[in-house]
């Protein structure tokens, strides 16, 4: 039966409750006001608007005209003046419109004549005080959804489920659940609503927070294999790189080599700006593996990129008996099966790939570590389905959107967070120029000279609301431009998402071996790529980029000892997003560029909430910061608590609902 029925007989009511998303009483009680709106005096008039009380004077007067509008008209009193007010659509005011009421008029004044938004029949006093604004389906108005909040909180408050201990609210400034409710839907003072907000902020938090803390105790109690490998052995292959580690890089390697050789499951976040150098690190803790007897799989977000770590490990494991391949979707179908069959006889020790990897039809023989790139999250469930592959695999997850650390643990709670800080020395800061406007005139000498002397340069254009059709006349556009006017000197390629893996490895190869000098490219090319000699990158329309994703992008230059210089074009007026954009010409700190575009997006946003799993908070991950990681404590505490004194009574099963919820249910 519709519970909603409680709330109204009316069917044309129930379907837009039910059209703005609710179900139950519980949804109606928490489907919470998104701002407030609050009358108070505006005398004198700012701007021209105004919000003030009123003696009426006369009867209005009420006009009908066109199209069923209406034009009422009165005289007040203000202040011992006179003034006319009009108002539309709102004659079935008139009869309580009688002279000597006082009314609240809110508007807009021009001399002596207002133009009314509203005309309260309360005094400001009355009046005064927030007033809540709902996201509602057209039809249902503020006022009436808030009659059934009142009715649903009466129905159900005593029976809501209240997700924080009891010893919290005092320790923590937080009300009962019910309170809170309350004052978040009928506030009586902006501070009552924020306390009442406080709370319901805490609890959504808190429940989050303990769901990631129950995935990452279960995963600890899993009976995992003690990885053994000869250090020396290691140490030599750690001595073959031809670069000297960095302190962090080194300290994330004992991190991954100390979590290998413990006899439970690895679940490590290794995150680290982009450029910092991850791959290495990702390569020595697969070796290690692959001491210890075990096969190892890199997975990467595209063929690219996964074509791209096979040459880069191929190359760190030349001297080594080490068998790698590269298991792609261009693959002939022979060649695809003849690496199965090499997968499941063990011949294969590290497999690089796509998606790919995990399909039914492979099978490993002894799969011990998977390594996912340029992710940030590996959810439950497709954990489950790697684990199915092998019987002590570890994982390692790499993200190139760091973050700071802190919220890296609140966010990923689930898993430990190793993190790279320092870039390898000699690296120079890649410049960064925002341009208005379109056209490289600004800089074209500069490009020119550039490419006279044997650099290459990345042109990025965007990719608007998974729009790739777009992108791509936009790119082509760009790309014949580019080819006409660089004819016979420098050779220009196209990359776009319409191109098959095939075509797209074809372009990238030729840029890789300098066939083509100027890549024109719409955001396929975001993650990972590695090509030394390009060192300028010019992305157009840069507004519509996330300032994480031009983060990123820029990356990709200066990776080497050759400065990188990075030139943002933009066609926009809006002062915010020139300011977003200057702002990456003050900094290449990834964490900083992260903490700023969390603020303005999210991380639901930023880190992609699709592969992060990272559900919307009613909070606010960077403003209310704080409460989440106090949140994040108690979901320590509590949850090592349960399993010291087995007592966790019902919130268990709320835990397990909420991994229901987030398709991440363990048992
Ligand atoms: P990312 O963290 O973005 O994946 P990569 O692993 O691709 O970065 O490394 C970026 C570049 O830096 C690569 O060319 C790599 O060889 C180089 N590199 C990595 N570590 C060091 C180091 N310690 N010293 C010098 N160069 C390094
Ligand atoms: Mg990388």
């Amino acid at each position: 039966m519709d519970e909603l029925k409680k709330l109204t007989t009316s069917a044309n009511r129930l379907k837009l409750l039910h059209e703005s998303g609710m179900e139950t009483l519980e949804d109606v009680v928490n489907h919470l006001p998104y701002r407030y709106e609050e009358v108070k005096e505006i005398w004198p008039a700012v701007d021209e608007n105004m919000c003030v009380e009123g003696k009426v004077l006369d009867t209005p007067k009420v006009m009908f005209l066109r199209n069923h509008l209406t034009r009422m008209s009165f005289h007040v009193l203000i202040y011992g003046e006179e003034y006319n007010v009009a108002i539309f659509n709102r004659h079935f005011l008139s009869k309580s419109l009688y002279v000597g009421r006082i009314v609240t008029i809110e508007g807009k004044i021009n001399a002596h004549s207002i133009t009314a938004k509203n005309v309260y029949l309360k005094t400001l006093n009355e009046l005064s005080g927030l007033s809540p604004v709902y996201s509602l389906k057209e039809g249902l108005t503020n006022k009436v959804f808030s009659g059934y909040v009142k009715k649903a909180l009466k129905l159900i408050g005593d029976s809501l489920v209240d997700f924080t201990p009891v010893e919290f609210h005092e320790s923590h400034h937080l009300l009962d659940k019910k309170t809170a409710l309350y004052q978040v839907h009928f506030p009586t003072s902006h501070e009552d609503m924020a306390k009442g907000m406080n709370t319901l902020k805490y609890e959504d938090f808190l429940k989050f927070e303990l769901t990631m803390q129950y995935i990452k105790i279960q995963r600890e109690q899993e009976v995992g294999v003690a990885k053994a490998f000869s250090h020396p052995e290691l140490n030599k292959f750690i001595a073959s790189i031809p670069f000297k580690l960095t302190k962090d890089q080194q300290k994330a390697v004992l991190e991954i080599l100390a979590d290998l050789e413990r006899p439970t499951m690895m679940y490590r976040f290794l995150q680290g700006d982009v450029g910092s150098g991850k791959t290495v690190v990702s390569a020595i803790g697969l070796f290690a593996n692959y001491l210890a007897g075990y096969q190892g799989a890199l997975m990467a977000p595209t063929e690219v990129l996964a074509s791209q770590h096979y040459v880069t490990l191929s190359n760190f494991f030349k001297e080594t008996d080490m068998q790698i391949a590269l298991l792609t979707g261009s693959l002939s179908v022979k060649e695809k099966e003849d690496i199965y069959a090499r997968l499941e006889s063990q011949e294969i020790d590290i497999i690089i790939g796509t998606h790919a990897l995990f399909q039914e039809k492979v099978h490993y023989a002894k799969l011990g570590l998977v390594i996912t790139d340029e992710q940030h999250r590996f959810g439950v469930k497709q954990r489950k389905a790697l684990k199915n592959k092998g019987e002590a695999v570890d994982f390692l997850v790499m993200s190139a959107t760091p973050i700071p650390r802190t919220l890296a643990l609140s966010l990923f709670g689930d898993m430990d967070v190793s993190e790279i800080h320092t870039m390898p020395s000699g690296r120079k800061p890649t410049i960064t120029k925002y341009f208005p406007g379109r056209s490289m005139k600004p800089f074209l000498r500069e490009l020119l000279t550039y490419l006279q002397e044997g650099g290459q340069v990345y042109v990025i254009c965007p990719m608007i609301e998974d729009n790739e059709d777009f992108a791509l006349r936009s790119a082509t556009a760009i790309h014949d431009a580019m080819a006409r006017y660089f004819k016979g000197r420098y050779q220009v390629g196209l990359l776009h998402g319409g191109l098959s893996d095939e075509e797209k490895n074809d372009v990238m190869n030729e840029f890789h071996v300098n066939k083509i000098q100027i890549l024109v490219s719409t955001t396929v090319i975001e993650v990972g790529i590695d090509v030394k000699n390009a060192n300028m990158m010019v992305i157009y329309d840069a507004e519509r980029f996330g300032l994480s994703q031009i983060h990123q992008l820029r990356g990709r230059v200066g990776r080497g000892s050759v400065q990188g210089r990075c030139y943002l074009l933009s066609t926009s007026t809006n002062e915010e997003a020139i300011e977003r954009l200057k702002f990456l010409e003050t900094t290449t700190d990834g964490y900083d560029v992260s903490k700023y575009d969390l603020k303005l997006r999210g991380p639901g946003e930023v880190l992609g909430a699709r592969q992060s799993g990272i559900p919307t908070f009613l909070g606010d991950v960077v403003a209310d910061f704080d409460l989440m990681k106090l949140a994040r404590d108690d979901a320590v505490r509590m949850i090592h608590d349960y399993y010291k004194y087995g007592e966790f009574g019902e919130d268990i099963a709320i835990i397990k609902q909420n991994l229901k919820t987030n398709n991440e249910y363990v048992d």
